[in-house]
């Protein structure tokens, strides 16, 4: 039976890409040898590192424009002391928009002063907040642009002179911005990009070198930039098949097209959520995310009924996280709309049976 994958991650993937994928752990490039198997220094490798890191620039429009792309590990969380490690000198601002900002928030605090600009916490991060203001003396305003458990997503980033830091772990490569704006993106791999084991950086260099402490090699965005994000052993499978979904990414149309796609499913499921009766959206409309789309039944005792309907069907991976309950359908870019459709005629055969 075809499934229909909604997981969050990790999740989804183009099916060409998981082919590719398979045939490269048999024989890579026909080599003879599979690319488990081939050293991460062999010029095979060196010319995929090469090209994830020229893709990621390229599809986010940041070619010759002062930024590196690395591949690292220690996921996105790692990322959350990383950046910290590299560009907190004295203070810096972050926004609270949920699970993966307070965990920034957290190792930041480890390094120096962190303000707290504004939170969500209040109505346990259904929104976005807006009205906000971050002090000119920060070294840098760190964000989360799209919130996988709770739904939500920045639409406008702040208008600062202070560099902008900013986890796109979930919306990554999904829509169009203007990614000179930021100063350092990062964005664990395994929702729009490949596999778990990698997590992609791309910094400005002209913003690290600027804090006194000493950081260990590993910590260091200066020593990977300087290494081509060899220093140590690459996570090598997870970032061939990185840069495989990147290709696919640029062969069907770049970012344009990915955010044009998802703009369509997201607008067919939450057309339903905001019909049906029985069911009510969990973020506040304008914060909408259409990657992590969060929703409830009005009437969780029909729960049940629902749950056994979809898990009937073949849909994988719609349970809500924890912390909100309800369903979360993630819509990450390699998803079809014809999977989404079939969420939204289950959910209508729901109202059906109960009337
Ligand atoms: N940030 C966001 C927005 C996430 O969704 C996640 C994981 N789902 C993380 C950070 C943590 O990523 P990792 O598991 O790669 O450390």
């Amino acid at each position: 039976m075809k499934k229909h994958n909604f997981s969050a991650g990790p999740c989804i993937l183009p099916q060409e890409v998981f082919q590719e994928a398979s045939q490269s752990i048999l024989d890579f490039n026909n080599s003879g040898l599979s690319i488990l198997e081939i050293s991460h220094r062999s010029a095979d490798f060196v010319s995929v590192m090469e090209e994830a890191q020229n893709l990621a620039l390229e599809l986010l429009g940041l070619q010759d424009k002062g930024y590196k792309a690395l591949f690292l590990q220690g996921g996105a969380s790692m990322q959350f002391l990383m950046t910290a490690y590299n560009l907190l000198d004295s203070k810096a601002a972050y926004l609270n928009t949920g699970t993966w900002s307070s965990k920034a928030i957290k190792e930041a605090k480890l390094f120096g002063e962190v303000i707290e600009v504004a939170s969500s916490k209040d109505k346990n991060f259904n929104y976005i907040p807006k009205d906000y203001s971050i002090p000119e003396d920060a070294d840098y305003f760190h964000c989360t642009s799209n919130n996988t458990i709770f739904g939500t997503q920045i639409k406008e980033f702040p208008n600062t002179d202070v560099p902008i830091v900013c986890d796109m772990s979930s919306d990554i490569f999904s829509r169009q911005l203007n990614f000179e704006d930021f100063d350092l993106i990062y964005a664990g791999a395994q929702k729009n990009m490949g596999p778990a084991g990698t997590v992609l950086v791309v910094v400005k260099e002209n913003l690290l070198g600027n804090v006194d402490r000493q950081i260990p090699s590993m910590m260091d965005y200066q020593v990977h930039i300087s290494k081509d994000s060899m220093f140590n052993t690459p996570p090598v499978y997870a970032v061939y098949v990185s840069m495989l979904t990147m290709r696919w990414i640029k062969k069907n149309g770049g970012i344009d097209a990915m955010e044009k796609r998802n703009a369509e499913k997201a607008a067919l499921l939450y057309e339903e959520i905001d019909r049906n009766p029985l069911f009510e959206g969990f973020a506040a409309k304008e914060d909408r995310s259409p990657m992590n789309l969060t929703f409830n039944l009005k009437d969780e005792a029909h729960k049940d009924q629902f749950d056994t309907l979809w898990k009937d069907a073949g849909v994988n991976g719609l349970s809500g996280h924890r912390s909100v309950g309800g369903y979360r359908a993630s819509m990450y870019n390699a998803l079809s709309i014809e999977s989404v459709q079939v969420v939204v005629d289950l959910m209508q055969k729901l109202e059906k049976e109960i009337n």
